[in-house]
């Protein structure tokens, strides 16, 4: 998530700056008067650094006594038991790796299972697992947008998403943005460019505040003016809905609009594993094999994150109570944040997220939650609009309310002064 672009325009201008701030005489020359071709990075990483927005990765260490409020391992399966056991049942049958991409020698058996058991979940006609979600984004769209469509999206779709629609732009496709959420502004952006093939493409749950768009009414426009509606429910699965069966089943969509409407999930999230998935109709799904690049020139999903997100899967059908109980933990927290006067969102899934003053605040404000021994999320441009940054949290459906208590108490007592 720390990709996540809330708006296009904003990664543009970030990556501009970071570029454009690089080369200097000094550094572009080495010593013996060659060409540095890298020199340029020193002033790009100087002026991210100047700009409050280093970024580094930081390994987990196993067991270590950290309260994870940044992880998306929304329903707390990543470590459960028939989760791990059934994907490392799959690793000693199949190997660490599929070997080949699904249309050569990486398919299994497995891989349709879950397929099946991930579209009945759904309510769709068929689904087609991918080697990430960002990847079934990639498939999704430019493989259903082509030379003359006419791309209409959330200004704040995700980053897999935004990249999407720019390998759809450099294919020919035509790309709008439509206000946050606005679905009468899709419908004027799918009114102003006439094309024969005409996609509206949002997230379901955004990633960074957790808001939901308005599903009823995107479909509604979308069935009106016979558009596609291409969705991102990587925060939907396992988390809204009964029994956290995603977007489409919390917004009842009614039958008659389904047969337009292709959702994509990540099995990274709420399943606890790794992979993507697109679900539609079934046309829909051959379509992808036989042209999705992602899906074609990519390595198929390791059998042990299918057999992992089969077996989370059937966790959740099992104990549908999970995601109902990770919404009221979402609550709480906001509840308890907004209480300490903090700048928090209702959260309508399982993101909460709070203003934080600059950037260097959020950085810093999380740096002090992880030294009280709270791991949350810091959120600062290009990932959210400037004078947006946050910290994120994300609930999980195995909190209980010692560890509720705790989260408060050291996000409220760390705050910026
Ligand atoms: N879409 C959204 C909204 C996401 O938050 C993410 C994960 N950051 C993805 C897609 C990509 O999914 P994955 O991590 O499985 O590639």
């Amino acid at each position: 998530d720390a990709s996540t672009a809330s708006k296009a325009s904003n990664v543009v201008e970030a990556s501009n700056v970071s570029a454009d701030a690089g080369p200097t005489a000094a550094s572009g020359r080495g010593g013996a008067g060659r060409a540095d071709p890298f020199g340029w990075l020193d002033g790009a990483a100087r002026a991210r650094a100047e700009a409050g927005l280093t970024r580094r990765t930081r390994p987990r260490v196993p067991d270590e006594d950290l309260l994870d409020m940044a992880g998306n391992d929304y329903l707390g399966l990543t470590r459960h038991p028939e989760v791990t056991g059934a994907a490392a049942d799959a690793a000693r049958r199949w190997g660490a790796g599929s070997t080949g991409s699904r249309l050569v020698t990486g398919d299994t058996a497995l891989h349709g299972e879950l397929e099946a058991e991930l579209a009945a979940f759904y309510g769709t006609e068929a689904a087609l697992v991918f080697s990430s979600g960002y990847a079934a984004n990639l498939g999704m769209v430019t493989a259903l947008a082509g030379a003359g469509a006419h791309l209409v999206c959330d200004r704040y779709n995700h980053a897999s998403l935004i990249d999407a629609t720019r390998l759809a732009k450099a294919a020919g496709a035509r790309v709008s943005l439509f206000d946050h959420a606005d679905a009468g502004a899709a419908l004027a952006a799918l009114g102003a460019h006439p094309a024969e093939r005409r996609l509206v493409v949002s997230d379901t749950v955004f990633s960074v505040d957790g808001d939901l768009t308005d599903l009823p009414a995107l479909a509604r426009v979308c069935a009106e003016e016979g558009a596609a509606l291409l969705l991102d429910d990587a925060h939907g699965l396992g988390v809204v809905g009964d029994g956290g069966r995603g977007a489409l089943g919390a917004a009842r969509i009614p039958a008659a609009e389904r047969g337009g409407i292709v959702v994509t999930a990540t099995l990274s999230k709420a399943l606890g594993a790794q992979g993507g998935a697109v679900l539609g109709p079934q046309r829909v799904i051959r379509h992808l094999v036989e042209t999705a690049r992602t899906f074609i020139f990519d390595t198929g999903l390791a059998p042990a994150a299918v057999a992992g997100a089969l077996a989370a899967l059937r966790v959740l059908r099992a104990e549908p109570e999970r995601a109902a109980r990770l919404r009221e933990t979402a609550r709480r927290l906001a509840a308890g944040l907004g209480e300490l006067g903090l700048d928090v969102h209702a959260p309508d899934a399982a993101v909460v997220s709070v203003g934080a003053p600059s950037p260097d605040a959020a950085v810093a404000w999380a740096r002090r939650c992880r030294e009280a021994g709270v791991r949350v999320g810091c959120f600062r441009p290009p990932s959210v609009p400037d004078g947006r940054s946050r910290l994120r949290l994300t609930a999980r459906a195995d909190l209980d309310e010692v560890e509720v208590k705790r989260v408060l108490d050291v996000v409220g007592s760390t705050r910026p002064t």
